[in-house]
């Protein structure tokens, strides 16, 4: 089974469509996403029915949830990027009243836990706190009681989102970037790993393309394969730079990647 994994899209379409490109061209069984639809990006209601047509399903990111509720401990660009966007989801129901409505029924449903063929544990941000808790690079230095808590609250491996950074956290406790594995990681029997997809709309690991990965599962041998994918970047910048309520921050730092 081959699963592209997804994650942190924030309503970058042209980035979200150039990745939906990639993975048709390689083939999947299917899609999933890790949460953050919406929330920082120019393109909120289309992403949303991209995921909702293209992904098997979703998880609830806490922009997603920002954008429905209420944006807590956001940045203020963040916290105008989610009202924004909810004003884009509103508006786009009252033009269309009955896919308004499926819309907003795809987003309310979305759920903060999936487990995945029975030993993938898939939350946005970490096993304790689904939606909100990051879990850095530098925790697996800094941080040995957060790491073990994390560990200790799934059986074999965990997919996350969140902080936009893509590669595998290990049991040992230590984080590996997908260059250190030549983007190709092994998960082996009787160890744990985390693993992020990095970010489909907003890498922040210096590195400006599109971040996605590919789970391959149910032979011998389980492996997670890290791709990054060109898009066209100024197309985002200039749609974000055009529209007063997203600061033009959100654009510019799509150029580097961070
Ligand atoms: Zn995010």
């Amino acid at each position: 089974m081959r699963t592209a994994l997804i994650s942190d899209i924030h309503a970058n379409l042209s980035a979200f469509e150039a990745v939906l490109a990639d993975i048709d061209a390689r083939g999947v069984d299917r899609i999933v996403c890790l949460g953050d639809v919406v929330g920082y990006g120019p393109d909120p209601v289309e992403c949303v029915d991209l995921v909702a047509s293209r992904c098997e399903w979703s998880l609830m990111g806490n922009h997603d949830f920002g954008v429905l509720y209420e944006p807590t401990n956001f940045n203020a660009a963040a916290e105008q990027a989610a009202y924004w966007s909810r004003d884009q989801i509103e508006s786009a129901a009252r033009t269309d009243p009955e896919r308004g409505r499926a819309r907003l029924d795809y987003l309310n449903r979305l759920r903060v836990r999936v487990l995945m063929d029975e030993e993938f544990l898939c939350v946005h941000g970490t096993p304790r706190r689904p939606i909100n808790e990051y879990l850095f690079p530098d925790d697996a230095q800094n941080s040995p009681a957060k790491m073990e808590q994390i560990f200790d609250r799934f059986d074999r491996a965990c997919l996350v989102g969140h902080t936009h950074v893509p590669g595998v956290f290990i049991d040992d406790p230590d984080f590996l970037r997908p260059a250190e594995f030549d983007n190709l990681f092994r998960l082996e029997a009787g160890h744990k790993v985390v693993v992020n997809p990095g970010s489909v709309g907003q890498p922040r690991d210096y590195d400006p393309r599109a971040s996605y990965a590919i789970l391959s599962n149910g032979g011998a041998e389980a492996t997670v394969e890290f791709i990054r994918c060109e898009y066209d970047i100024q197309r985002t910048v200039d749609r974000i730079h055009a529209i007063p309520e997203l600061n033009d921050w959100l654009g510019d730092r799509l150029l580097e990647g961070r």
